[in-house]
């Protein structure tokens, strides 16, 4: 039994079969915001505790095995005040003394063997085991190896070993047997009602809860992000270049013309000048709308006076081939050679995105923060730990407050190059003083973000406080709740709250319906949590279950007729932090997996062989439906998709990027002559075709096979050479 990280690291590569992948926690909230009813509870450590606890209570307890009433009662009182786990014979004594369920920690999946098992199983060993005293493990039950037993064992998750024990049978002739070994056999004996003391002896078996009654089956969502948001081909600025930029839509290309023919919005100011800005060069700031029009712009001019001005120079500066709103108003050319400088992109609203998972967290200790220290976090507001104690150590569990956000370092180090480009941005452009004044990554601290998820238009005011390894946003879940109209995603965006007041304009933005989603168009300074999704209220709060949930988990009762006070309850004014609990503890909250083995691995081909190895691993999962599920749903679907998408590609020019939907009779390019390309490559059909192939021959899964072999054809016949005849050869 791997119970530790460390152990599955060391023995990965020796795991030959998972029998069973443990539990899972599901939160009461869970099945209140989905109305299910509740399934029944594994026993667990803590519905023990409370069942001892009334045990005592009500003070049945009979004293008849060998420790004395006094020493139980101790064992007892420490089990209570420390919330430990008894040993296993302090668990038997227990069980036996107060009639008491035997502890999880010693209870097998009894439910998962049929009665007969049960009996094969407790026969086998009361006529063929052997107890042996062993200094190392302290005793162990040794049974002859069989098949059958085996088996059951396994079904129960009782851990044993197999042993060879060499054996004199006559006094020249040495006989080697094979053994199961199981340490520590007390639990597993007196639950079959055998004495742990004398094999041959009977006892009453122990009573025990089920350790399994509900599995749940998991898969794959989608995997973690952590990146900065980039348009496809990434732009430095907003600003159109028409087809003078080529594929790049690069300025340096552009300005081989000097002098570009584009559409853009241009400001005529009082003094009768014509501007690309609302800024004239008389000075004055001009207030008349801007006029789309086709204008000559210098490009070259232009490129060339901001660079002698700002003294800095860039390689290039990469922009868009038109702009989308209404007024094609253009961003001034600074701001790209500044982000070009530091190499940041602009999103399609002036903005610079960082896309993240969204990761919700109530509690949060500061050791668990990278960038944050004790001091830092008191100046942050964090003063005290979640038992009102002064925060005074870096261990010390402190409740997260609502709008308080912690990043990925990734996220910070693009942060911090947007930090610098607002600073020159704030001095350069505007002539003012810069505002981030970023050395390290610790300086983010304490600066605001406004978060927004995709098809809203509502920021949310959130605040930097440290930094986490893992690909994800931590942040309040009335946080995550408030960007979201309702709860269906799970990545959203951040941006550097000077970036978007500065650069944002809905200017930027078409008209057209759906144009302004995922622009933040208002901004939420404070989350009012009676405003957010009603998903967020139904988190269970509470740092312990009473003993009436886990029973009524047993009689599967709905969960508004059980009372675990939740996070609605606290949500009637706006606070800081509402004074949430929580029911487990964890090691750390980047202890989890930081980067999924689908992200890990880069081919698909990888990926998918990974995926059936695992499949094939464990023994809840019919390896045979996985690839079933992959090749139909998946695999199939994308081929038959992209052979689609072949027959109906547009074709592009290699030199003006000119799109055709269908090839001029020319073979050339209208605009300027050059050479036409397919833009859907070939290689993309049958890409995943061979593979799929593959996988359904190792798995013998006939009709997939048949289907994947007639596209096979089609794909054939679509690339054969000669398969064009002349109307000649028919005569
Ligand atoms: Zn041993
Ligand atoms: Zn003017
Ligand atoms: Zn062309």
């Amino acid at each position: 039994r791997l119970t530790s990280v460390d152990d599955v690291l060391s023995l990965r590569d020796e795991i030959s079969e998972i029998v069973d992948l443990g539990e899972i926690l599901v939160d009461f909230g869970d099945f209140l915001e989905n109305g299910r009813r509740l399934e029944p509870a594994a026993y667990c450590h803590e519905w023990w505790l409370l069942e001892l606890k009334e045990k005592l209570n009500s003070d049945c307890a009979h004293y008849d095995a060998h420790l004395n009433k006094e020493d139980l009662t101790n064992v007892v009182a420490a089990l209570l005040r420390e919330k430990r786990v008894p040993g296993m014979k302090e668990a038997i004594e227990i069980s036996r003394r107060y009639d008491m369920h035997l502890h999880p920690a010693y209870t097998y999946l009894w439910e998962d063997i049929s009665a007969e098992d049960r009996k094969f199983l407790a026969s086998y060993i009361r006529e063929r085991g052997i107890l042996e005293q062993c200094r190392e493990c302290g005793g162990a039950l040794m049974i002859p190896s069989d098949e059958n037993v085996k088996a059951i064992l396994e079904n129960l998750l009782v851990p044993h070993r197999i042993i060879k024990k060499k054996r004199f049978n006559t006094l020249f002739n040495v006989e080697e047997r094979e053994f199961i070994c199981i340490e520590n056999p007390a639990a597993l004996l007196e639950c079959l009602g055998i004495s742990h003391r004398n094999l041959r002896e009977s006892v009453t078996p122990l009573k025990t809860r089920q350790k399994a009654p509900t599995r749940i089956g998991v898969r794959m969502g989608r995997p973690e992000k952590a990146k900065e948001r980039k348009m496809k081909p990434a732009p430095h600025l907003l600003f159109p270049l028409g087809n003078f930029g080529g594929r790049n839509r690069s300025l340096r290309d552009a300005m081989r013309n000097r002098v570009i023919d584009v559409e853009i919005g241009v400001w005529r100011c009082k003094c009768g000048r014509e501007s690309l800005f609302p800024r004239c060069s008389c000075g004055s700031h001009i207030t008349a709308e801007p006029v789309k029009m086709q204008k000559s712009v210098n490009i070259y001019e232009m490129f060339k006076q901001a660079t002698e001005k700002l003294g800095i120079h860039v390689p290039d500066v990469k922009c868009v081939i038109g702009l989308i709103s209404k007024k094609k108003v253009a961003e001034h050319i600074v701001k790209g050679i500044l982000r070009a400088k530091h190499n940041v992109f602009v999103f399609k609203d002036g903005t610079i995105r960082y896309d993240m998972t969204n990761m919700p967290l109530t509690h949060f200790k500061v050791e668990e923060v990278e960038g944050l220290d004790v001091e830092k976090a008191r100046e942050l507001g964090y003063t005290r730990d979640i038992f009102g104690n002064p925060l005074v150590s870096d261990s010390q569990v402190v409740e997260l407050k609502q709008q308080d956000i912690i990043i990925p370092v990734d996220a910070a180090f693009y942060l911090m190059r947007v930090a610098e480009f607002v600073d020159d941005e704030l001095t350069h452009l505007y002539g003012l003083s810069p505002y981030y004044n970023v050395n390290r990554r610790e300086d983010l601290i304490g600066k605001l973000v406004i978060a927004l998820a995709p098809h809203t238009s509502a920021g949310i005011l959130g605040r930097i406080i440290g930094f986490t390894r893992a690909s994800a946003c931590f942040a309040h879940p009335f946080f995550h709740a408030a960007k979201r109209r309702n709860c269906d995603g799970d990545e959203d965006s951040i941006m550097l709250l000077m970036d978007a007041l500065l650069n944002f304009s809905v200017s930027f933005l078409p008209e057209k319906i759906g144009g302004k989603m995922d622009a933040p168009l208002l901004l939420i300074p404070y989350i009012n949590p009676k405003e957010i999704d009603k998903e967020a209220h139904n988190l269970s709060i509470a740092y312990e279950y009473p003993l009436s949930f886990y029973e009524a988990t047993l009689s599967r009762k709905k969960p508004v007729d059980v009372n675990i006070p939740t996070a609605s309850e606290r949500v009637s004014e706006r606070m800081d932090a509402y004074g949430f609990g929580y029911t487990h503890e964890t090691s750390s909250i980047t202890a989890g997996c930081l980067k999924s083995a689908y992200k890990r691995l880069e081919k698909m081909s990888e990926k998918m062989d990974a995926q059936l190895r695992l499949a094939e691993m464990l023994r809840s999962v019919d390896e045979r439906e996985v690839a079933e599920i992959i090749i139909k749903n998946h695999l199939i679907r994308d081929i038959k998709g992209n052979l689609r998408a072949f027959g109906t590609q547009k074709v592009r020019c290699s030199q003006c990027n000119a799109k055709y939907r269908r090839v001029p009779l020319s073979g050339k390019c209208k605009k300027c002559g050059g050479n036409l390309l397919l833009t859907v490559h070939a290689s993309n059909i049958s890409k995943y075709l061979h593979i799929s192939i593959q996988i359904a021959h190792r798995y013998e899964i006939s009709d997939a096979l048949q289907m994947l072999e007639m596209l096979s054809e089609d794909i054939q016949s679509l690339f054969q050479e000669d398969n064009q005849r002349s109307l000649t050869d028919f005569l």
